[in-house]
């Protein structure tokens, strides 16, 4: 081969591993691709060993071009590899490389690559194209472990939230319980059920910032589940507004539009999410008096639209905000309290429906939350129970 030739194939070589390498995350899988290209590209049989996290010798990748002829043998090998690994310095001999599988200064594990017959002997260039290959599976295995190490972080974390959530839910539902016998006993001593009414209050929000957690643990672990079934999504929304209406007397939640929606859905689900935008829109519009809402629909879809006339929301932030734990980073926000969960909770519920959730807004002006769902057809007698125009009546 011309040294023109060689340099080409040897870009071929260190770029197609390089594909190979960066196309998977997870190590084994990797390794073992990357063995296999090593065969039929450069040598009759490949290993890549590695240090387990106690500094043990791990053979943990080989591949051979005959498996019968070609045999890493494990104690040779072993004592070879440890010598390339203690040293640091790569072993070359005609039928043998070894290299050493560097990170930041840190030898992490070896490349071998072994030719069987003595007509197949390894060059110097050979020895440049395995130091080359060994810098990238050395990276590739740092990313692999790194990408294992936040894996593991994160179930972590979701264990965490899953196990508190549950621990803290059973202490409030008790705590919950006894302020309701106390309120329920003494209802006319005034102070007592002025206080105990707060406390209540309070006990409302722990409650539903572990319901949040709870759910937000759900979703992580893929396990929350819908109880779908067929109602009116106007009559759900006539119900939210009427509740949200009597404990926000300083908003008034004008329903705007409103048509029959038959839906298959999971009403407690759906509710979740009316709740949440209803009350994010009164929470984050503290100087005005007014939401509207409104449903309408087409053929296929129904469309629920919260305006409010508050705080706003930059257009860069329309789509983190739809994230876990994501809360809009300005002065005004940290007045208001909250995880940074309910619109993640809404939009994992209005997905799961096959649905779409989206924000319009303009800093300082308000917003707009609206969510689609497919239309479901059924038969009369489960259409709307409120009519319209009386509901509308009603809430005004
Ligand atoms: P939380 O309200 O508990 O912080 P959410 O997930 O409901 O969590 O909302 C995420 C973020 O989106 C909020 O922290 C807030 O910055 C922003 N946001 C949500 N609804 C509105 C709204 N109607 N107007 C302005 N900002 C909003």
């Amino acid at each position: 081969m011309t040294n023109t030739a060689k340099d080409q194939n040897y870009l071929r070589l260190i770029s197609e591993a390089s594909k190979i390498l960066s196309s998977q995350l997870e190590l084994a899988p990797s390794l073992n691709k990357i063995s296999q290209f090593i065969v039929l590209n450069l040598a009759d049989c490949c290993a890549i060993d590695l240090i387990d996290e106690n500094k043990n010798i791990q053979l943990t990748s080989s591949a051979s071009k005959d498996p019968k002829q070609v045999k890493i043998v494990p104690k040779s090998h072993f004592f070879q590899v440890s010598r390339v690994l203690k040293t640091g310095q790569a072993k070359f001999v005609p039928r043998m490389i070894i290299v050493p599988l560097v990170t930041k200064g840190e030898t992490i594990g070896a490349l071998t690559l072994i030719n069987s017959s003595r007509s197949r002997q390894f060059s110097r260039h050979d020895l440049t194209t395995a130091e080359e290959l060994a810098v990238r599976i050395a990276l590739d295995v740092t990313n692999a472990r790194i990408y294992h190490h936040l894996e593991q972080a994160i179930k972590a974390r979701d264990k965490f939230i899953s196990i508190a959530s549950h621990e803290l839910k059973t202490p409030l539902t008790t705590l919950k319980s006894f302020s309701q016998i106390l309120l329920r006993r003494f209802p006319d001593k005034g102070e007592l059920v002025s206080y105990l009414s707060k406390m209540e209050n309070q006990l409302d929000r722990l409650n539903s910032l572990v319901a949040s957690l709870l759910d937000v643990s759900c979703i992580q672990s893929g396990k929350l589940e819908l109880q779908k079934e067929k109602f009116d999504l106007q009559n759900l929304l006539l119900e939210q507004i009427e509740d949200l209406q009597a404990i926000s007397p300083l908003h008034k939640i004008v329903l705007e539009k409103a048509i029959a929606a038959p839906v298959f859905a999971d009403k407690y689900r759906l509710s979740q999410v009316l709740t949440n935008l209803i009350s994010n829109a009164i929470k984050y519009s503290p100087k005005a008096d007014k939401i509207i809402v409104s449903l309408t629909g087409g053929r296929n879809f129904i469309t629920v639209a919260i305006q409010d006339f508050g705080i706003g929301i930059a257009q860069k932030n329309f789509k983190k905000i739809f994230e876990p734990f994501y809360q809009v980073n300005n002065t005004i926000r940290k007045s208001f309290s909250g995880l940074g969960l309910g619109l993640h909770i809404c939009h994992e519920i209005i997905q799961r429906h096959q649905g779409e959730i989206w924000v319009k807004s303009i800093k300082g002006e308000g917003s707009v939350f609206s969510f689609k769902l497919p239309r479901a057809y059924f038969k009369r007698s489960m259409r709307a129970r409120v009519p319209p125009f009386e509901s509308l009546a009603r809430l005004r």
